[in-house]
């Protein structure tokens, strides 16, 4: 019997095209002796579009989805999704939502999940919407005692009732050089470094246009290192990985439109280091009560120090990305990956029962 993945992509959120680009590569890595998958396509408008079975790989899922599928809300296809009992089995066996940001990678895709009571792949809904948070995040990370720089969040009507204020808490408490970004996002979207005043106001208006809730952050310089951590109860760490950016900072455009940016696979860290940042992924990943996998991003300064600066519940997925990339290196190819994600999927849902 083959798997029936429902895999989900696309998504109403400012990283579609990521998702885009990773469900394609998915959908070519998948073994089709053992899988059949079935692509539900979410329109940037939030339109829900299932598609047919899939066995091959396919050159344009968007195209494809919109010709083969019928349009639904996701409540008119729930139904069609509901897996009422093993007698009366629906038509996914398990769904795999490769979607990043806000409605889909934060919980709010989980939660009709477990409606369904459908197993899928990836966090489940304290995790996804904790780790989409920023603020939240951190305050769990500095609960478990994870290093951390540091940091001041408001909300959009607290800043317009005294902006004066807010910029002054900024400057005593966080100082310059500092890092503005929405709380509740992802792929550097809205993500501004300010050295001063005018550019701390315009980083202001720019992160407010995504957000109500805005996070500001000491800026540190320090070395970009990664881990991917994968598991659900007793969770397995990768090597370390190192971006290292060319723009003055990783944003969008060095991760999505230039490509130039190196990756350094494993980081040339040392032993001691090194365990120090696994102990520190599989901290957070605990912390978060997470389940599947994250990718577990770290600052690492001259002086030796990590902090934490966040983790992403539902990691950059294409077989060149981060993730898969530190996986690879740890013994384990895209295709496997893939495997061992819905494996812990079933899993996890088993637990559950
Ligand atoms: P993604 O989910 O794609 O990893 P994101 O939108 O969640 O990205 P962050 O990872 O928080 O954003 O920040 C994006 C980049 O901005 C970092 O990779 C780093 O280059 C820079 N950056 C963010 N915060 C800081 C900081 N406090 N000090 C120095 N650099 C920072
Ligand atoms: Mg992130
Ligand atoms: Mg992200
Ligand atoms: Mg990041």
């Amino acid at each position: 019997m083959k798997t029936k993945i429902g895999l989900l992509y696309g998504g109403k959120s400012a990283e579609h095209q990521v998702s885009m680009q990773t469900a394609l590569a998915v959908i070519k890595a998948l073994n089709p002796d053992k899988f059949t998958i079935h692509p539900i396509y979410i329109t940037e408008e939030g339109r829900w579009v299932k598609g047919n079975e899939l066995n091959g790989p396919v050159e344009e899922l968007k195209e494809l989805a919109f010709e083969q599928g019928e349009a639904l809300t996701p409540t008119a296809l729930a139904p069609t999704l509901f897996k009422a009992s093993d007698e009366d089995a629906g038509p996914f066996d398990v769904i795999f939502p490769l979607l990043h940001g806000p409605n889909g990678e934060d919980g709010t895709v989980q939660g009709m999940l477990e409606l369904l009571n459908l197993p899928y792949v990836g966090n489940g809904v304290l995790a996804s919407s904790a780790g989409m948070d920023k603020v939240i995040m951190k305050n769990i990370f500095a609960q478990a005692g994870l290093p951390q720089v540091k940091y001041v969040w408001f909300i959009r009507s607290e800043w317009k009732k005294a902006e004066e204020a807010a910029f002054e808490k900024v400057e005593t408490e966080i100082g310059y050089p500092c890092f503005v970004k929405p709380a509740n996002l992802g792929s550097s979207v809205g993500i501004s470094k300010c050295e001063n005043r005018e550019e701390l106001s315009a980083a202001f208006e720019e992160a407010f246009q995504f957000d109500r809730k805005i996070i500001i952050e000491e800026g540190v310089t320090a070395r970009e290192i990664e881990a991917g951590v994968m598991g659900n109860d007793d969770p397995d760490c990768s090597v370390a990985g190192e971006i290292i950016p060319k723009a003055s900072f990783y944003d969008y455009k060095a991760k999505y439109q230039d490509g130039d940016t190196a990756m350094m696979i494993p980081a040339e860290i040392t032993d001691s280091e090194y365990a120090a940042l696994k102990e520190m992924a599989i901290t957070a990943f605990k912390a978060l009560d997470c389940s599947g996998l994250v990718r577990a991003d770290f600052f690492l300064t001259k002086e030796g120090q990590f902090y934490i600066n966040e983790v992403n519940t539902m990691p950059g997925f294409t077989p060149f990305s981060m993730f898969p990339l530190l996986w690879k290196h740890s013994g384990v190819e895209y295709p496997e990956l893939i495997e061992r994600l819905v494996q812990l999927a079933l899993e996890r849902h088993e637990e559950k029962q």
